[in-house]
């Protein structure tokens, strides 16, 4: 018997269409079969982000080494047996979590104002939270002040939740490296705590955690407060009081009743220069949000995050 040969020359027109048609049909397979696998690959390696373990050379040993080096080739990063430089700076920036995130059972708005203190709005803003006993969560940034060293402590003594936002809020120094990012932390934090003897355990990276200044570096970034049981806090409703030189209290106060209807609601607001308005704004804000149905509080770790998403 001799071999079958397809004989190229003298194949007729359905010959050829049967063997285009085959080519295709395995091209589709391969194609749909990466597309899956990396589909697969890609919520493994967000999961492992989300549960803390990367970047963390202890969880190194639940993984097999082919897990491990798609690991590091994912991250970009080293050798995965050596830990990271900035892995080993600053011994006390760790807090104790677990993430076990609760979920609330009502309707709960977290009004949080960043970029303060400010000696001009921040008062304001306590005075309206203090007139309506309402709690909410303050993204500081790094002062000096004697004022601004009363404000951090006024907002502790009311109740309300102090937590990291930035020392300068100079977007691209803080991402130019995690060690950059790690100094700037590290300055505001303490500080924080030798003011109001309260070590922060909640952040929010200027900018939102992902933004246009730390592309290429925000997983690494994540990862390594994560690994330190630090939580970030995006948003879910923006007030958009920093979305113009002089955006009116109507327009944030509008921005925020119409824009919250989830049942958890973490909205983002600013207490910085020039926020006035946003002063203005919120004991409408409040009523608004009482009349809808929702009660107010403090952010904690225990409040599950809004992150944007990656
Ligand atoms: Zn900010």
């Amino acid at each position: 018997m001799r071999n079958p040969k397809i004989d190229f020359k003298n194949m007729t027109v359905k010959q050829w269409k049967q063997i285009i048609t085959i080519c295709v049909i395995t091209l589709i397979t391969i194609l749909l079969f990466l597309a899956i696998f990396n589909g697969v690959r890609y919520a493994h390696y967000k999961k492992l982000i989300k549960n803390e373990q990367l970047v963390n050379t202890e969880s190194y040993d639940n993984l097999d080494s082919q897990e491990i080096s798609r690991l590091i080739k994912f991250l970009g990063s080293a050798d995965p047996n050596e830990s990271l430089s900035y892995q080993k700076s600053y011994p006390d920036l760790y807090v104790e979590n677990d993430f076990n995130f609760v979920k609330s059972k009502d309707n709960v708005v977290y009004l949080t104002f960043d970029d303060g203190p400010n000696v001009n709005v921040t008062p304001r803003v306590l005075d309206v939270l203090k007139q309506y006993d309402v709690k909410a969560t303050f993204f500081v940034i790094y002062k000096e002040g004697e004022a601004e060293e009363a404000l951090y402590k006024r907002i502790v003594d009311e109740g309300h939740t102090i937590a990291v936002h930035t020392s300068s809020h100079s977007y691209n120094a803080i991402y130019s490296s995690v060690d950059a990012y790690l100094a700037d932390f590290e300055k505001i934090s303490s500080k924080i705590e030798s003011v109001t003897g309260v070590k922060p355990e909640i952040f929010r990276f200027p900018g939102g955690s992902i933004n246009s200044y730390n592309v290429g570096l925000y997983q690494e970034l994540i990862a390594e407060m994560l690994r330190r049981g630090y939580v970030y806090y995006d948003w879910h409703v923006s007030s958009g009081d920093a979305s113009g030189p002089s955006v009116s209290a109507d327009k944030i106060k509008n921005n925020v009743l119409n824009t919250t209807n989830d049942k958890e609601a973490i909205v983002l607001m600013h207490d910085g220069p020039g926020h006035g308005a946003t002063a203005d704004a919120l004991p409408g804000i409040i009523e608004g949000l009482k009349s809808k149905g929702y009660r107010f509080a403090a952010l904690d770790n225990s409040v599950t995050p809004s992150c944007f998403g990656y």
